[in-house]
Parts: structure tokens; sequence; C-alpha cells
């Protein structure tokens, strides 16, 4: 009887916490390949306006590159990773995770900004100044299939709902949209690292750098590009650390001997499906 009593008691305590689970439930979204789950906060519709909106804005004051042979190779490279993408996603039946992705690579002439990023919704931009690092077509599939992998990941709706917990108290974004609309524009900006003017980049977690250079490695591999190649790439990066300037994407992507014996583990598992180019 006492016990039951007890459980009347803490019954609405009990209801609101089996409510909030489902809530939690709810705004979890697993990610592809690590399955792992991640918290989402942030409805898709909002931001992907917000990065559309961002995109725009970049690429009016940016200067796009002329160079006909290089804009092709990125668009190249772009496409390819993204349709891998889209039949990965297909055949394991999760589709609807990019549904609404609308891919589009820029190739932004700036040759002292070495970085390249891709935004939630698909929309990504390369820097003509990380085209010396990534050397050739397959070095630079190693940089969008890992920004990609961030974005069809959800990795910036983590961030993002992160920040906002964290700035400005959880508000809901559509109303820190209409009532901070400055403050949730640099946090955008500061989330995912866009535009060329940001002060400070809030690099991703160790966690979602290496979900998304394993997960990268595969898309690459599907893509026909040989994943071992990322091995030399982040060992130029690696090269690079510590010398004068700092390149945005080595600050936010830190080319460590750890990251580097991490994805030397993972290559076995994206090796099956890359296809070498018959001789
Ligand atoms: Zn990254």
């Amino acid at each position: 009887m006492g016990k039951h009593l007890t459980y009347e008691g803490q019954f609405p305590g009990r209801l609101l916490a089996s409510i909030l689970v489902l809530l939690l439930l709810q705004s979890c979204a697993e990610v592809p390949i690590t399955h792992r789950k991640g918290l989402h906060l942030v409805p898709e519709t909002e931001l992907l306006s917000m990065s559309l909106q961002q995109y725009d804005e970049v690429l009016k004051t940016s200067k796009l590159s002329t160079n006909t042979q290089k804009v092709e190779m990125v668009r190249r490279v772009g496409n390819r990773i993204a349709k891998s993408t889209e039949a990965f996603l297909a055949e394991t039946g999760q589709a609807d995770k990019i549904k609404n992705f609308k891919w589009e690579f820029n190739l932004i002439e700036d040759d002292k900004t070495v970085n390249a990023w891709v935004m939630p919704g698909g929309r990504a931009a390369v820097y003509t100044g990380i085209l010396p690092y990534t050397q050739n077509e397959t070095g630079l599939a190693v940089v969008l299939g890992h920004e990609v992998a961030h974005a069809l990941a959800d990795h910036g709706n983590e961030r993002m709902s992160e920040a906002l917990v964290a700035n400005m108290g959880g508000m809901a974004l559509s109303v820190a949209l209409s009532s901070k609309p400055q403050q949730t524009q640099q946090l955008f900006m500061t989330v995912f690292g866009v535009g060329a003017n940001v002060g400070f980049l809030l690099p991703y977690s160790r966690l979602h750098e290496s979900e998304a250079d394993r997960i990268g490695l595969t898309l690459m591999a599907r893509a026909g590009y040989d994943p071992r190649e990322a091995i030399p790439f982040w060992e130029r990066m690696n090269k690079q650390e510590g010398k004068s300037r700092s390149p945005e994407f080595l600050s936010t992507h830190p080319a460590t001997e750890t990251r580097i014996a991490d994805i030397k583990k993972y290559i076995p598992e994206a090796m099956p499906y890359y296809k070498a180019p018959s001789k």
C-alpha cells in the first residue's frame, strides 16, 4: 500500500520524465556508418533557409574563380562525391536524410585562405588557397568527402543546438532569429566557419572530426577515389602545422599523428568500395 502511494506521488515526475525522453528520442537522428545518435534541436527547414541565405551572402561578397579548368575540377570532384553520397544513402534506406539537399560547388579566388566547407543542405565552397595542399583531384576528394560527411551526419545541427543552449539559454532558433538576428547570424557563421572575416572558428569536436574522416573515406572510395590517398594529404597538412600563417582548415582540422593513425584504421572499411581504374 505504502509502495503504491509512493508510486502515485512520483507519477507526475515520471510522466514528465518519459515525455522528455520521448521528445529527446524524436530529436535524435542516427549518423550513417557510425550509427551514433546525435541531438538535433534545430528544425531542418530553419537551418536550410539560414544556410541558403549565408551561402548567397558568401558568394556575393567573394570573388569567384575564373579559372575554368580549376572550377570544373572542383565541380567534378564535388558532384562525384554528391552522387556517391546519394547512392550510398539510397542503398541503405536513408535517402530521406538528404532529400532537401541541393548540391552546389563553387571555387572562390582567394590564395590566402586555406579552407573548404559544405553547409547544411549541400552548398559548398572551396578556396583556391587549399589547392596547393590537395594537389590533385583525389586530394580534393579527401577534403570534400570529409566536409560532405559533416553535412550528411548533421553535425552542424548538433553544434548549432549546443551553441543555442550555451549562448542563448536554449532559445529556439526561430525566436533567436527574430529577436537577435545579428547574434544568431554570428553564431551560425562561427559554428559553420563560413565567410572570409570570421574572427573565431569553433572547431568541431574530435568525435565529429573522426566521424567525418571515417564516413568521408567511404564516400570518396565510392566516388572512385583511392581512400589511401587521405594519408599523404593529412601528412602534407601536418607538415604545415605550426608554420607562420594559420590556415583556416588546419585550425579547425588539426592534422595530428592521432588523426592520421585513426584514418589508417578506417581505410580497410572503405577499400571494398573502391574500384581502381582499369589500366
Ligand atoms: Zn571536419
